[in-house]
């Protein structure tokens, strides 16, 4: 069975070699959908007895190893020289440098690396995780499968 839970910050970028007005300094909402998948813990009189995952644990994990990180950060590539010394100078802003263009798509598939090992199988049922959806607008998202990253 699958399991999905909503998580949404708010986090600068810049996409520094297209073509149009992604090159310039700006901000999304962006919004992301953690599906997990395994069997549902039958273990009586546990706590997430029924669950395949308490949608608190999904939460507090996400949480933690995304929506902290990102949230009203900027995302840098480290490539990107001119707003790397920009942060050097400004050490007190939040800033994320990644190794790669902060499309959705890389986005994506840095937030499946970062979660993949986090929700580990307790129960022995299975559960890994799934897939990432990452909504950059609220029309436009991408999907990370495992075979993605
Ligand atoms: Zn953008």
């Amino acid at each position: 069975m699958i399991i999905v839970k909503q998580i949404e910050w708010d986090m600068g970028h810049r996409v520094l070699n297209h073509n149009s007005k992604c090159k310039n300094i700006h901000g999304h909402r962006y919004k992301m959908e953690v599906s997990l998948e395994g069997d549902i813990i039958s273990e009586v009189g546990n706590s997430s007895e029924g669950m395949v995952l308490d949608f608190a644990d999904v939460k507090s994990i996400a949480m933690k190893y995304v929506h902290d990180i990102l949230d009203h950060g900027f995302m840098v590539w480290e490539k990107d020289e001119k707003l790397v010394n920009f942060f050097k100078e400004n050490p007190e802003l939040k800033k994320i440098v990644v190794p790669f263009t902060s499309t959705a798509e890389n986005i994506a598939k840095w937030v499946f690396v970062q979660l993949d090992d986090k929700y580990t199988d307790v129960f022995k049922t299975g559960l890994k995780l799934k897939s990432i959806r990452l909504w950059e607008t609220p029309t436009g998202y991408v999907v990370c499968n495992r075979d993605d990253k």
